[in-house]
């Protein structure tokens, strides 16, 4: 177990009655275990020439910031519906009840550059599988994604197409 996995807090019944929420916030307050994170987050992609990292919002934007910088890479937001500037291009997904919409930028990525995406949890599955058909709309080369935590118990990896790795730091 990663030593900054006892700076995630668990927050029963938020932002609904019978969810576990896992705030990451004290992880993030804390120098140190905040760069563990980047550093074991990143470990698995040095050398394979990662060219733009896509961070999910709102705390995909944090942690895959930091990433990009230390994979010497670019940032690009994907983000919730109306706050990007047009052209954007959208991937709709379908939530517990009801949807939602991802869009980025329509030049946010060139044909064929080598694109990590990444977010702080891995639940149903549902937002990174919309991140990952974004990044294929746009033509770019996914090399794979990175989460600081899984929750198994949703089995979100089953929404994940098994071809490119997707990587998790903590299961809970
Ligand atoms: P999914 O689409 O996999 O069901 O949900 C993943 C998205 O919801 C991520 O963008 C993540 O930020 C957010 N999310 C879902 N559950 C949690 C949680 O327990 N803690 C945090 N911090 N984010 C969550």
């Amino acid at each position: 177990m990663q030593d900054f996995a006892a700076l995630i807090r668990a927050v029963p019944d938020f932002p609904s009655p019978g969810v576990m929420f896992r705030d990451v916030t004290p992880l993030l307050a804390d120098a140190g275990a905040f760069a563990r994170c980047i550093d074991a987050l990143a470990e698995p992609w040095q050398g394979s020439g990662v060219q733009a990292v896509g961070g999910i919002e709102a705390r995909g934007f944090i942690f895959g910031a930091a990433l990009a910088q230390k994979l010497h890479a670019g940032f690009v937001p994907l983000r919730k519906p109306g706050k990007l500037p047009p052209p954007v291009v959208s991937v709709d997904y379908q939530l517990e009840y009801g949807s939602d919409r991802l869009q980025a930028q329509r030049d946010a990525l060139k044909p064929g550059e080598r694109v990590l995406l990444v977010d702080d949890v891995l639940a149903t599955g549902g937002t990174l599988a919309a991140a990952r058909l974004l990044v294929e709309q746009l033509g770019a080369e996914l090399v794979g994604a990175s989460v600081v935590i899984e929750l198994p118990g949703l089995q979100g990896r089953d929404r994940w197409r098994g071809d490119k790795p997707l990587h998790s730091l903590l299961r809970y």
